[in-house]
């Protein structure tokens, strides 16, 4: 049987980024050697990472003076890397789920962090508005998609500090307008490649200027001046996410990645909307389009376990909601597609007609 896979992470990649991988692992470059068991300084493998960071400037159309580079520690390890690097005296940040909360905590231990808003007390089913940020902060921290509770903050914000934003769920989903942020980080494993790369893109003028001593290897600057080869870089992640990047570029670049999201998450917003047995968690014009939350209408509550029974005999794969929300998260990232969606709307019609 076919299998659609929704994973929120690990996740989908496009199935000739996983061939194309996997020729290359066992057989680099005709070399006879696996990708697995070459130096990251081997002269092949030099043009892997130029090629990366070449593309990623290109698709997200990067102004002069940014830096991207190719991190182990996932994002997780950002929530401490960019106060560490970036924090003077105070932060504002802005808190719209789990990821976002743990990034604030690690703040803490670097300064004073201001909370701009918070969506907590309704379990982040909305992404806060009407906030403002104080002047004298050192930069506004900001998830742009929140993975778990399935919000999303799709444009670019226009506030009177520099930004640093999480977009490990959303990256190359749609044009970014680099120019607003500092740093941008994602981990690779929800939109870009396997797990154990995170990318991190950083406006250089930021860095050095907190006056703290920072870990060598917890300091940008040390990977940005290294082009990400300060130590051993995760090797075959950053081939995956190459070829994914590559893959990103000939389908019609972060562009088409938009209209594609948008067109699918349209379909599953519209069956949850229409069929009577479910019903969305968040608040409309907050809906994330990577992974769509839905939970069954209070009167069919029972048929809770009995859709998810019926769901995976029709080959669907990792659509049970987080345990903070319950139900059902499609996540649909780029390697996502129409006839996945598809096949899951046919699912929740039958469904509905068996009930
Ligand atoms: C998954 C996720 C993280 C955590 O990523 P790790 O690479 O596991 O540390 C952080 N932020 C967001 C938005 C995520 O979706």
């Amino acid at each position: 049987m076919k299998k659609y896979n929704f994973n929120a992470g690990p996740s989908m990649l496009p199935r000739e980024v996983i061939e194309n991988t996997a020729k290359q692992i066992l057989d680099f470059n005709g070399s006879g050697l696996s990708l697995a068991e070459i130096s990251h300084r081997a002269k092949d493998f030099q043009p892997v990472v130029d090629e990366a960071e070449a593309l990623v400037k290109e698709l997200l159309d990067l102004p002069e003076g940014y830096k991207t580079i190719f991190l182990g520690g996932g994002a997780s390890l950002q929530f401490c890397m960019v106060p560490y690097n970036l924090l003077i005296k105070k932060a504002a940040y802005l808190n719209t789920g789990t990821w976002a909360k743990k990034a604030l905590k690690e703040a803490k231990l670097f300064g004073e962090v201001v909370e701009v808003a918070s969506s907590a007390a309704d379990n982040f089913t909305y992404i806060p508005k009407g906030w403002t940020v104080p002047e004298d902060v050192d930069y506004l921290h900001i998830t742009t998609n929140n993975t778990i509770y399935g919000t999303e903050m799709r444009k670019d914000l226009d506030v009177n500090v520099r930004q640093v934003a999480d977009m490990s769920s959303d990256i190359f989903s749609r044009p970014v307008d680099v120019s607003k942020y500092d740093i941008i980080y994602a981990g690779a494993q929800k939109n870009l490649s396997m797990a154990g790369v995170t990318i991190v893109i950083v406006r250089e003028d930021a860095l050095g200027k907190a006056e703290r001593p920072i870990p060598t290897m917890l300091d940008y600057r040390t990977h940005t001046e290294k082009g990400s080869m300060f130590n051993t870089p995760p090797v075959v992640p950053i081939y995956t996410a190459l070829e994914n990047l590559r893959w990103i570029k000939a389908q019609g670049g972060v562009k088409e990645m938009d209209r594609r999201a948008l067109q699918r998450a349209d379909m599953l917003y519209s069956e949850i909307d229409r069929n009577k047995l479910f019903k969305g968690t968040v608040a409309e014009e907050d809906r994330s389009v990577m992974n769509i939350c839905f939970v069954m209408n209070e009167e069919y509550a029972e048929l809770e376990k009995p859709f998810f029974e019926f769901a995976t005999s029709k080959g669907m794969v990792g659509i049970k909601g987080h345990r903070s929300v319950g139900g059902f998260r499609a996540s649909c990232y780029n390697a996502q597609t129409v006839e996945g969606v598809q096949a899951l709307i046919d699912a929740m019609k039958e469904f509905e007609a068996n009930h």
